[in-house]
């Protein structure tokens, strides 16, 4: 472990194919290049285990940030960074688990919908706008966007160096990592 590590989690928000995955990734190359106790909890792959079974109402939408949430404090509260991705499209759940763990930031990676939806990187805005997937985020469901966010990714705008290096300078500016 890194000398002097302090527990986070940075929870990355955003449309699908906004870029959350991309950015978290190369965040955690950086990271783990420099030893730091890392943890990686991908919405996707967390379905498929954790919060198995749940649905996209937005009952189930809750209780999956909810879960994703009570596991990155355990780990943020033992020193771990955590680098959460989900959709998490709900402004109220984000700040409750926000609350819940504290040493918290939010990073808002947008981009517009249109954008998404050309780069369509997994085929899901093609088979919802086909009807095929309903309560689709962005579709047929809505995304809160964060008002206050500690960082923002405009993934339209930037490289993905850029945004991977204002993820970093953001987390050293608020402390969470070493000079
Ligand atoms: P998400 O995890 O939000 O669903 P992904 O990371 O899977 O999104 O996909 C984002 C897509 O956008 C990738 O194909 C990535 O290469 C592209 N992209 C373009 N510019 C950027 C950027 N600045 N940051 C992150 N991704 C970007």
């Amino acid at each position: 472990m890194a000398a002097n590590q302090r527990g986070v989690t940075v929870w990355f928000t955003g449309l699908s194919g906004a870029g959350k995955t991309t950015i978290r990734m190369a965040v955690e190359e950086k990271l783990r290049a420099q030893n730091y106790a890392l943890e990686v909890l991908d919405g996707d792959i967390v379905r498929e285990n954790l919060t198995k079974g749940l649905g996209f109402s937005k009952e189930d939408r809750d209780e999956n940030i909810r879960r994703i949430g009570f596991v990155s404090h355990l780990l943020t509260r033992n020193g771990v960074i955590v680098l959460v991705s989900a959709i998490s499209p709900y402004r109220n759940i984000r700040d409750e688990v926000r609350q819940k763990i504290g040493d918290f930031v939010e990073i808002f990676v947008n981009a517009p919908l249109a954008v998404c939806e050309d780069r369509d990187v997994k085929g899901l805005y093609k088979r919802a706008r086909a009807g095929e997937i309903k309560q689709f985020t962005g579709i047929d469901d809505p995304y809160e966007a964060p008002l206050n966010p500690d960082i923002e990714c405009r993934t339209d705008l930037e490289t993905l160096e850029e945004s991977t290096e204002k993820v970093l300078a953001g987390l050293k500016s608020l402390g969470y990592l070493n000079e």
